[in-house]
C-alpha cells in the first residue's frame, strides 16, 4: 500500500511498540520517511516496507527528558531537512487511587504525557512555522472525557493534551499547521494485556462494538488527521473506542 505520504518526514513518538509501531509502520508504508523515537527497542529492526522513501529509521529519545528531546530533535531536522508530521504517541501510566498516589506517580505520568508533548511540539514547531506546513496529532485517551477511578494522573495528563492541542490548533492555523488529537478507548496492547481476565471483561461489557480496537483503528485515525483529506480539519478530538463514550 503506497501514495499519500511521499516526500514526507514524520517523527512518532514511542513508536517501539504497540500502537505507536502500528502508526510508523503504516506511515513508511504510505511513502513518508518516518522516525520511530522512544527511549528503549527492545526488538531488532524489522524489515523496511522498501521503496525510495517510505522507511523506517530509529532515534533514541526520551520525551521526559528536555535535553534528550532538544538533541533528538535538532538531530532528525539536521538529517532529513525537515519535520512535516508530528505523532506523539508516547504514554504511560501508573495507576493508584489518589489516597494512596505517590508524588512521584503523579508527576512522573505528568511529566511523559503531557510535558512531553509539549516539549516535542515545543521543539518541533519553529521548524513547522518556517515551512509554512505541519501536521500534528497527540494520543489522549478515552479517560480524559471518562475519567477513570485508580488513573487521576493519567486521565489529567489526557485532558491536559486535549487542551493543548485546540491552543496549539489555534495559534498555529494561520501558519497552515493543523493540530489534532486521537482519544483512544480500550486497545489491544501490552497496556492492556495487563489487566485481569475479569477486568477484560467488565471493561468489554462498556463498549457497544463489543470487541477491544487494535493498534490499526488508531493508526487509521491518524493517518486520516496527518493526510490531505483532513487539511481543513484543526482543534478536533476524534474518539477511536467502539462507542465506549460519546
Ligand atoms: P505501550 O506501552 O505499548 O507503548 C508505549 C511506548 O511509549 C513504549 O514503546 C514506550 O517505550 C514508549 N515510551 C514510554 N515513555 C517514553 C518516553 N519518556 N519517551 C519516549 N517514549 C516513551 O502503549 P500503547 O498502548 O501503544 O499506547 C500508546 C499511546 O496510546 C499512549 O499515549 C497511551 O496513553 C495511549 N492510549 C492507549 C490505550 C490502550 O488501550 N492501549 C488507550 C488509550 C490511549
Amino acid at each position: 500500500m503506497r501514495g499519500g505520504f511521499e516526500g514526507q518526514v514524520a517523527v512518532v513518538t514511542g513508536a517501539a511498540r504497540g500502537i505507536g509501531r502500528e502508526i510508523a509502520r503504516r506511515l513508511a508504508a504510505t511513502g513518508a520517511l518516518v522516525v520511530a523515537a522512544d527511549v528503549r527497542f527492545d526488538d531488532p529492526p524489522e524489515t523496511q516496507p522498501g521503496g525510495e522513501e517510505g522507511r523506517i529509521e530509529r532515534a533514541v529519545l526520551d520525551v521526559s527528558d528536555g535535553v534528550s528531546v532538544e538533541t533528538g530533535v535538532a538531530g532528525i531536522l539536521e538529517s532529513y531537512g525537515k519535520i512535516s508530521l508530528l505523532v506523539n504517541n508516547a504514554g504511560i501510566t501508573r495507576d493508584s487511587l489518589l489516597m494512596r498516589m505517590k508524588k512521584e506517580e503523579w508527576s512522573t505520568v505528568i511529566s511523559v504525557n503531557l510535558t512531553g508533548t509539549y516539549r516535542m511540539c515545543r521543539a518541533v514547531v519553529p521548524a513547522m512555522v518556517r515551512a509554512r506546513y505541519g501536521r500534528i496529532v497527540n494520543v489522549s485517551s478515552v479517560v480524559a472525557g471518562l475519567g477513570n477511578p485508580g488513573q487521576a494522573n493519567y486521565a489529567a495528563s489526557k485532558a491536559g493534551v486535549e487542551g493543548l492541542t485546540r491552543t496549539l490548533a489555534r495559534e498555529l492555523a494561520s501558519r497552515n499547521i493543523t493540530v489534532n488529537a486521537v482519544a483512544p478507548g480500550f486497545i489491544d496492547t501490552a497496556m492492556t494485556r495487563a489487566l485481569s481476565e475479569e477486568a477484560r471483561a467488565r471493561l468489554l461489557d462498556l463498549v457497544p462494538l463489543g470487541r477491544l480496537g487494535s493498534p490499526a483503528d488508531v493508526a487509521s485515525a491518524v493517518l486520516f488527521l496527518l493526510g490531505e483529506e483532513a487539511s481543513y480539519v484543526t482543534g478536533h478530538v476524534l474518539n477511536v473506542n467502539g462507542g465506549m463514550y460519546m
